[in-house]
């Protein structure tokens, strides 16, 4: 009964449903940029869901029977897909590929100029496999991993898998089909289709935005994170991170680096080159240091370094490094030359013994003795 009461909903009733459900959302995408002019995939969203609103309606009021208004309606659609492709490579910081969408559309037009030669069901079978091809397209930009943990993209992926099992459907359609099949035959499955294809619109563009929010959402929380004179880790990242480690193994060194009268510079040279010096002194720290190293701005001119996995000695001779580079780093502001020291705490947990408050304070300590033995060098802290 369901199936019967389906396949009596008037196509073109949702021809139109669709193309109102589409047009809506290019409204909300384009409110959504208002907001965020400088991501663009907002306009692309914006782009691909008027045209294919745009290919909805006319579906309603062209003759279908009519090869060339097909061709054109079709061609709607498929740059409409297109640039939900575009939307997404574009969300996801890749390279845009407009030529690929030339070279889809060029495609469309392959078996409608050699529409004498091949039956309708070949086109209509060859216009679906490429509306899959770009579906297929559109699921690989969303499963293949960038490293962000975005759930919303799972969202994406069956509303893209839902359509993309009906055009699967009219694929097969075109291949087992009756010889004398019309261009765009008014059957049951039409009904279906476009009901997914309802299912589809509404799950894309909601999924769409969510998948916005969730990046919005871990933009803000990574700025609460990060010191904005330096881009390194806070000193709430710091604490976090350090939370985060188990002193129990062992293993775990901490660094603390303190610039030598760094008061000195600022009040010989402006806060400005202050600002310059400590800059410069995160990016040394930053090219010294290991990518599994959390390196954080912890106060005015301090740093702290967590060192996982590293040994005392290692942890010494990369604090030597970082000592000897600043050394070196003499630079140029306002016509002086401006020239800083480092001083640094070493410290490792001891396996079962060694707390994380333990840790810090055994680092601060050995950096009050490197303060203490004449600054520009790195003490150990002696367990
Ligand atoms: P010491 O060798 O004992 O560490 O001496 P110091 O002068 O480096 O230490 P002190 O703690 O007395 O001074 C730190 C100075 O760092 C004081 C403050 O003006 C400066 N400072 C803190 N934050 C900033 C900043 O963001 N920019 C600049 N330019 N200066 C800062
Ligand atoms: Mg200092
Ligand atoms: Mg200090």
């Amino acid at each position: 009964m369901i199936i019967q009461y389906i396949t009596n909903i008037d196509p073109n009733s949702l021809f139109i449903v669709n193309a109102i459900s589409l047009a809506a959302f290019s409204i909300a995408f384009f409110c959504i940029w208002l907001k965020q002019r400088d991501r663009i995939y907002w306009l692309y969203w914006v782009a691909a869901n008027f045209i294919l609103a745009l290919g909805f309606t006319a579906f309603v009021i062209i003759d279908r029977t009519q090869m060339l208004q097909l061709i054109i309606v079709n061609g709607f659609m498929v740059i409409g897909i297109a640039l939900r492709w575009q939307a997404l490579r574009s969300f996801f910081y890749r390279k845009n590929y407009i030529e690929v969408n030339i070279v889809i559309l060029l495609v469309l037009l392959v078996p409608y100029s050699v529409s004498s030669y091949v039956s309708n069901k070949f086109i209509f079978g060859f216009v679906n496999l490429l509306f899959l091809a770009e579906i297929v397209l559109i699921i690989r930009e969303l499963v293949r991993p960038n490293g962000e943990v975005l759930p919303s993209r799972w969202g994406l992926v069956i509303a893209y898998s839902i359509v993309g099992v009906g055009f699967v459907a009219r694929v097969v359609q075109g291949i087992i089909g009756p010889q004398n099949m019309t261009l765009l035959p008014n059957d049951g499955l039409l009904t279906v289709l476009l009901l997914a294809i309802s299912v589809h619109i509404v799950a894309s563009g909601a999924f769409a935005i969510s998948l916005a929010y969730e990046r919005g959402i871990s933009e803000l929380k990574q700025m609460t994170l990060l010191d904005p004179l330096t881009e390194l880790y806070n000193r709430r990242a710091f604490e976090l991170a350090l939370a985060g480690q188990r002193p129990d193994l062992g293993s775990l060194t901490l660094i603390l680096l303190d610039i030598d009268h760094f008061k000195r510079v600022n009040d010989d040279y402006g806060h400005e080159a202050g600002d310059v010096a400590l800059r410069r002194c995160a990016n040394i720290l930053t090219t010294i240091f290991r990518k599994k190293d959390v390196v954080a701005r912890i106060g005015g001119e301090e740093f702290a370094v967590i060192l996982p996995d590293t040994t005392l000695r290692e942890a010494y001779e990369f604090a030597e490094r970082a000592r000897k580079a600043v050394e070196n780093d003499a630079f140029e502001h306002g016509g002086n030359i401006v020239r800083l020291t480092i001083s640094a705490g070493v410290c490792q947990t001891v396996a079962g013994v060694t707390s994380l408050s333990d840790i810090t304070k055994k680092a601060d300590v050995s950096l009050y003795m490197a303060k203490n033995k004449g600054r520009n060098r790195v003490e150990i802290f002696a367990v």
